[in-house]
């Protein structure tokens, strides 16, 4: 049997004027990922409600078409692109952002996929609530869900998991699964929408969710604290959680060659701590819904530094309270400062907390013996076990071609990461193209063979995604 000539006009006149693009400057921003990635679309359909999303999979079914769900297309492991075939339909969701109901006596929101974190948090702080998964770009809700997004604030409020209450889904032959429900205590078997939080949109559509928010706070104060080491930051770590616990809302580790050329190059921001910096300085957020009056932040952070300053002085090299804006510029400005060096070999892995100086060590050793070409400006969320191990280099400083040598400097540290330390090689920005080799290599059998069960049954065509979870 042939498969029916494919006229985009079909679909076009299913979805409305605009939702179908095919001309190539219109397709290139959904075929380009951020940071990697670059395919070629067949066409984008942009459908505007749940019941459009269920015709564009009945138009990709019809005509034999492949699928991928895009969000804002900001996740930065190549699942957000299609593949090379110009086969593919890219379905963007960004249409289907209407919805955004709050229930503020249930802490809930139930919103459309497409609905931007931005537009989200927005609409929430009239009610001096907040959507608590926070990171430096805009992503939407149901992308967020597809990639388990993590953030600097997990260490307070969980990743997306952990606030995700219901779903609805359009599974691959058409099914809308309504699990919409705002419970936060649900004890009935399956938890549905787990199959689709953090499975990069392989297992079906994310139409809808309901999310659970958080109380906006009131006052934030941070401080920047420069250590000697690796073992002072954790020290501090445990004495913060100890004295702190319920008021620390985040805490980022930035190694000396990370920070440094945010101080210098095109764009340099100010240097709160003058000429010399720490080899590790952590920035530390306190956050809290009282007033001031109540408590005053600064001063808690203040004295619970001193404190530890008076038993650990040897650890500490210096301690700058300031404004929270100010310090989280200096923390997200560290990607982009580091392109300005030269190449970079970026890595979102985790290990327990407990092994983060002992796993950079290793790390570094092993780059110091075998390929000295590789600078490793490491920083990250520390308070989670999570580290963005960013390794800066010239291609004219290696004796290997980049081709050959990335590859081999990708799978040793991932190596070192899940073998030697118990880790893992995507701490939060999920599964793709970028890193399925290393999903191949580190995934056991039972749990692949899991992977493809639920795929054989909620996408037996193999119609969704580009990333293989099994
Ligand atoms: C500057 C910058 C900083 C970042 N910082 C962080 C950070 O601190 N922590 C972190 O965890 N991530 C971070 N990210 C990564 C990224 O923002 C997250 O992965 C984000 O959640 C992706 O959402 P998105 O809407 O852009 O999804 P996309 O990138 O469009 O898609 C991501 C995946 O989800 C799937 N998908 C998208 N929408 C749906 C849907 N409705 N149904 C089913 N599947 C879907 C896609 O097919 C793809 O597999 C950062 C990215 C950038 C650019």
């Amino acid at each position: 049997m042939s498969t029916p000539a494919i006229l985009p006009e079909e679909l076009s006149a299913l979805l409305g004027p605009g939702a179908v693009l095919t001309e190539p400057a219109d397709l290139e921003k959904y075929e380009t990922g951020w940071r990697y990635g670059k395919g070629k679309a067949l066409l984008v359909a942009r459908p505007a409600s749940t019941a459009q999303v269920v015709q564009v999979l009945a138009f990709c079914r019809e005509h034999g078409l492949r699928l991928l769900a895009q969000g804002a297309n900001t996740g930065l492991v190549g699942a957000s692109v299609p593949d090379a075939s110009g086969r593919m339909v890219v379905l963007s969701l960004e249409r289907l952002n209407r919805r955004l109901e709050l229930d503020e006596l249930d802490r809930t929101v139930t919103v459309d996929a497409g609905v931007l974190l931005s537009a989200l948090n927005q609409a929430l702080a009239e009610h001096r609530l907040t959507f608590p998964v926070d990171l430096p770009a805009d992503p939407q809700i149901g992308g967020m869900i597809a990639a388990n997004t993590g953030g600097a604030r997990l260490l307070r409020y969980g990743d997306v998991r952990r606030n995700l209450l219901g779903v609805e889904v359009v599974l691959a032959d058409g099914t809308v699964v309504d699990a919409l429900t705002a419970l936060r205590k649900n004890n009935t078997g399956l938890d549905f929408k787990q199959l689709f939080t953090g499975t990069s949109g392989v297992f079906g559509i994310i139409t809808g969710a309901v999310l659970q928010v958080a109380p906006l706070p009131r006052q934030r104060a941070t401080a920047l604290v420069g250590l000697q080491d690796g073992a002072a930051a954790l020290a501090l770590l445990q004495a913060l959680e100890h004295g702190l616990s319920e008021l620390l809302a985040a805490y980022e580790m930035m190694s000396a060659d990370a920070l440094a050329p945010v101080f210098s190059g095109p764009s340099p921001l100010r240097n709160p701590f003058g000429a010399t910096l720490a080899p590790y300085t952590v920035l530390v957020e306190l956050a809290s819904t009282l007033p001031e009056t109540a408590l005053h932040l600064p001063d808690l952070l203040e004295s619970a530094l001193a404190e530890h300053l008076e038993t650990h002085g040897d650890d500490i090299t210096d301690v700058v309270m300031g404004r929270p804006d100010e310090f989280w510029a200096l923390r997200h400005h560290i990607s982009e400062s580091l392109r300005d060096l030269g190449k970079v070999l970026a890595f979102d892995v985790a290990v327990p907390r407990s092994r983060l100086p002992a796993f950079t060590a290793a790390v570094k050793a092993w780059l110091k013996a075998e390929h000295p070409c590789f600078r490793v400006c490491d920083f990250g969320h520390w308070g989670d076990g999570g580290t963005h191990l960013n390794l800066v280099w010239r291609e004219q400083d290696s004796p290997i071609p980049a081709a050959e040598l990335v590859p081999m400097v990708q799978q040793r540290i991932y190596d070192i990461a899940v073998r030697e330390f118990a880790g893992s090689y995507s701490a939060e920005h999920g599964v793709g193209p970028h890193n399925q080799a290393s999903f191949d290599a580190y995934t056991s059998g039972a749990q692949k063979a899991a992977g493809a069960a639920l795929k054989a049954t909620l996408d037996p065509g193999g119609m969704l995604g580009t990333v293989r979870l099994w």
